[in-house]
């Protein structure tokens, strides 16, 4: 089966440019609003939220370190990078009366907590939204893979893959007009076919927890909550 059941515990991951809007670079303030309130929608269910946001927005590790900076240093920065696109959402979500916490894998107490399970843990069992920051905390990782490795850890349902499209396609929809997009498709073959759901890491350690990825639309208003209903269209990675 394709639906997936009533999940009581999901982690969203976004990229964070998910969160520039058509700027091109950084955050663009009404787009994390509109974001925010996809996930009040959820957590009105009674959904148990985890997020994790990408910071591509602001700066990659790989782009730095193709103009000559060492890598680990750029992306060390790549992780600061989160930290603030994370930031920006817990302000975005406390707004629309969401209690949230920012849980950083590098400490810097002033602004976010340290990440310690257990604490995670009963947050989200007191219906705090956990924004997890600063990726996994070491280089040569991606957010994609701090959210799969955070989901396992908070023993989450499902990764809910935010995109701009309505789940993976064959190739590009954007390019191609015949792209034909899978309602289900397995770990193996995303990673055969080299498709553009997570890095192969992420996938990796996916597949062998089995947590199944729901690629969908973050563009779709009210998609997110929609899916967790048993509606809408989505990939289901398992
Ligand atoms: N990063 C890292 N370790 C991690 C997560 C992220 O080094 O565990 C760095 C890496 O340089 C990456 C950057 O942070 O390029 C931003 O994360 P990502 O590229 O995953 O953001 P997204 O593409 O989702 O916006």
């Amino acid at each position: 089966s394709t639906v997936p059941p009533a999940y009581t515990r999901v982690m969203l991951k976004i990229s964070g440019e998910a969160l520039m809007g058509d700027q091109g670079f950084g955050l663009h303030p009404p787009t994390v609003q509109r974001v925010a309130a996809e996930v009040k929608r959820v957590h009105d269910l009674g959904v148990e939220i985890c997020m994790v946001i990408g910071g591509g927005n602001i700066f990659r590790g790989l782009s730095g370190s193709a103009q000559g900076m060492e890598r680990t240093t750029a992306d060390y920065m790549g992780m600061l990078a989160t930290v603030m696109n994370a930031l920006a959402m817990q302000s975005a979500l406390e707004e629309l009366d969401i209690h949230t916490r920012v849980i950083s894998a590098i400490t810097m107490n002033e602004v976010a907590e340290p990440y310690i399970r257990r604490r995670a843990v009963r947050h989200l069992e007191k219906k705090r939204v956990c924004i997890f920051a600063a990726g996994t905390g070491n280089p040569y990782f991606t957010t994609d893979t701090a959210a799969t490795l955070r989901a396992n850890e908070m023993a989450c349902q499902a990764i809910f893959k935010g995109t701009k499209v309505d789940g993976v396609y064959d190739k590009d929809p954007v390019k191609h007009d015949d792209a034909v997009r899978y309602d289900y498709v397995s770990y193996d073959e995303v990673l055969a076919k080299h498709l553009n759901v997570m890095d192969a890491s992420a996938i990796a350690l996916a597949r062998d927890n089995h947590l199944p990825i729901i690629v969908f639309s973050l563009d779709e208003p009210g998609g997110f909550q929609g899916i967790l209903a048993g509606e809408g269209t989505y990939t289901l990675v398992k």
